[in-house]
């Protein structure tokens, strides 16, 4: 047999998808032979709203290598797929049509909206996933998951009503992070800091000066905040102080007045001695800091800010209805006036933005749900403590111990319209997205019911994702885990590098630093994308992307087909057994790739993907194709042949999980005996 003189990835990739999805072999039960295990690993499932990036590509190819690898050594392989409903980012996106249409969710009322929420998943929210297939990924598609399927809706009620049942869910009137554009609390790991440019305003208050980057807050005072060990303020702790202050129930189209007010001041551990003048006001109900500050002594909380981001009537009539920014320009002029604003600085300092639409966030207090997690926090804890998880790279682990310490009760709720409704009567908030995700590995497999899939595959041996949401997801699965099934959901969590552009920028879609993973595939092929993402993967905590490196994958994709080519022209139309082991074939070249496949088993057992791609690369260009089959020209002998398709037999297995398409394209056309398809050939050794 002969293979065509160049490989053309465009015309064996879908094939080769195809045939692999009609071998049944990515279902587990559908596997051949004897199986010495099981390994079992969960997608991380993209958002309904998602389209395919490179993170997802650098992701779904580790995954899809350990799988590969797997399936080959014989072990009963599942990797389930699925795909979440992305709350927030899904009513977005349809709002925004709405918008286009001159219509808001309001005009179309919850149920029609949701029902619009729905249709557009059925059109477009599975698109994602196709764009997955071409990837390559050995997922079980009979399997495929939704997180608000029918059978995941019941999961997500049966949880919410468990922790009920143990007092852990209560409604709190709490300083939330609140995002005046999509209308709902979101958590603070939803909330970006960016560094921007502002000013700091030094206020007057009586005796004191203080700095301020929000004076507008002044309206919502209730206290000043020092350092308990602070000597220049060690007199006035615990009193009231009297000092002047705006009248906020001048009308606004008159001049300001001063007005008296008294105001406590109180000493905390948290103030910074060296921040400004190293006393601070505090207003409870618009920052979170202040209000932890003020449960701690008992100072009350005036809202000033409604949920629309204007001044409300507790602001008084000179301010109340503007917005926080006119607000903020009144109120500095107000001050000058008076003679209360010291001066003005330049201030660089973080704002926090919503991570889904950029607008600033206003803290506020507000009536939420909250989930109790102090139990829960320990029973993650002692996971990791007792390595039942283990995080790769391990410093995961004290990073993940340290911040399960100073967890705070987690706000469960939000005020969208999309999610799973909060399950108490008059109810109409939605739960966050993450806590239908914190179940997945055992919700996909079929709990609260006790299935079949459940006892044979769970728990799962692995999962995997960015660094970005270690805590919302994979430290949510481990405690939901550990508390509705009594076992943590995976024993090993690989947290891949994220990958960033050539100079380090962080890619994004709307800076235009994106790169898209199907315009790569489209230029270079998808083994290419997969193996130079790999080679690319040393370890580091941020991947800066470099595109000549899925070239390089393209020019070795092309070496492997001309050394195919070589071989298959040597063996001429004989078909041969392959030797399953070397001690026939005792050869310098039989011995280095024996070594070869020692450490890239090694490797990839270890999530150290990239070293396991250079020891091939470098086997099969240098060594074998380099130096060997430079000797092996002349030579026409049996050893030789033995020899050639040993070799190149043992590689293409070792390099099947990398690139999987031209590999087993060339499987598909050797001539040797007994072949099953590469997708499951025994690994070498
Ligand atoms: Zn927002």
């Amino acid at each position: 047999m002969e293979l065509p003189k160049a490989y053309n990835p465009k015309e064996v990739e879908d094939h080769i998808y195809k045939l692999w999805e009609e071998s049944g072999f990515f279902t587990p039960e559908k596997l051949p032979g004897e199986k010495k295990g099981k390994f079992i690993t969960c997608i991380a499932p993209p958002n309904i709203t998602g389209e395919l990036h490179i993170g997802h590509a650098l992701e779904l190819t580790m995954q899809d290598v350990l799988v590969r690898m797997k399936r080959m050594q014989g072990y009963k392989t599942l990797w389930v797929p699925g795909i979440d409903h992305a709350g927030i980012a899904a009513q977005n996106i349809v709002e925004k049509q709405l918008k286009k249409e001159g219509l808001s969710r309001h005009d179309l009322g919850r149920e029609k909206f949701e029902q619009r929420i729905q249709e557009w998943k059925e059109k477009y929210g599975t698109a994602i996933l196709d764009q997955f297939k071409k990837l390559g990924i050995s997922v079980d598609w009979s399997r495929i998951r939704y997180t608000r399927d029918e059978k995941y809706e019941k999961a997500v009620l049966e949880a919410f009503n468990k922790y009920h049942k143990k007092g852990w869910i209560y409604k709190g009137y709490r300083v939330i992070n609140w995002c005046v554009r999509c209308g709902t609390g979101i958590s603070d790991l939803e909330v970006k800091h960016i560094p921007e440019k502002g000013k700091l305003y030094y206020i007057k208050y009586g005796p004191f000066t203080i700095a301020t980057t929000r004076p507008e807050t002044k309206l919502g005072d209730t206290g000043l905040a020092v350092h308990s060990d602070d000597e220049r303020y060690k007199d006035y702790i615990e009193k009231d102080i009297e000092i002047d202050s705006i009248d906020n129930n001048i009308p606004p189209s008159e001049k300001p007045k001063l007005k008296k007010i008294k105001i406590k001041v109180v000493a905390d551990e948290t103030v910074e001695k060296f921040f400004g003048t190293g006393i601070i006001k505090i207003t409870p109900a618009h920052d979170l800091t202040d209000f932890e500050i003020s449960q701690r002594h008992n100072l009350p909380l005036i809202k000033i800010i409604d949920e629309s981001g204007a001044m409300n009537q507790n602001a008084g009539k000179r301010y109340e209805g503007l917005k926080v920014s006119e607000a903020r320009e009144k109120i500095i002029k107000d001050l000058e006036e008076l003679g209360l604003l010291e001066k003005i600085e330049d201030y660089n300092h973080n704002v926090g933005r919503c991570d889904r639409c950029d607008s600033v966030i206003e803290p506020l207090p507000s009536n939420q749900w909250f989930l109790k997690v102090f139990e829960l926090a320990k029973l993650a804890k002692e996971a990791i403590k007792k390595g039942e998880v283990k995080f790769y790279p391990d410093r995961w682990n004290e990073i993940s111990l340290r911040w399960l310490e100073n967890m705070r009760d987690w706000n469960i709720s939000r005020q969208l319209w999309w999610g799973h409704k909060i399950p108490i009567q008059g109810e109409n908030d939605v739960l966050d997205t993450w806590f239908s995700s914190a179940l997945w590995p055992f919700a996909v497999l079929g709990w609260p019911e006790k299935t079949n899939d459940l006892s044979e595959y769970y728990p799962t041996n692995f999962i995997t994702s960015d660094r970005g949401i270690v805590f919302l997801w994979q430290i949510r699965m481990i405690f939901s885990g550990k508390f509705f099934t009594n076992k943590a959901p995976f024993n090993d969590v690989y947290i891949h590098p994220t990958v960033l552009t050539k100079d380090g920028k962080r890619m994004s879609k709307s800076l235009g630093t994106g790169i898209d993973p199907v315009v790569l595939i489209e230029k270079y092929g998808t083994d290419a994308l997969r193996f130079g993402l790999a080679y690319q993967n040393t370890g580091v905590q941020d991947m800066k992307f470099n595109e000549d490196v899925i070239l390089t994958g393209k020019k070795f994709a092309n070496k492997i087909w001309n050394i195919a080519r070589y071989v298959l022209i040597k063996m001429g139309n004989e078909e041969r057994d392959i030797k399953e082991s070397s001690r026939d074939l005792k050869n310098e070249i039989i011995a280095k790739m024996d070594g070869a496949a020692i450490n890239v088993k090694r490797n990839i057992e270890n999530y150290n993907f990239g070293e396991a791609a250079h020891i091939l690369y470098k086997f099969i260009w240098n060594e074998f194709a380099d130096k060997y089959i430079e000797e092996t020209k002349n030579k026409n002998d049996n050893e030789t042949k033995d020899s050639l398709i040993y070799v190149l037999t043992n590689s293409l297995k070792l390099l099947h999980p990398f690139m999987p398409f031209i590999t087993e394209e060339i499987w598909s056309k050797l001539p040797i005996k007994n072949k099953k398809m590469l997708l499951i050939e025994n690994w070498p050794n």
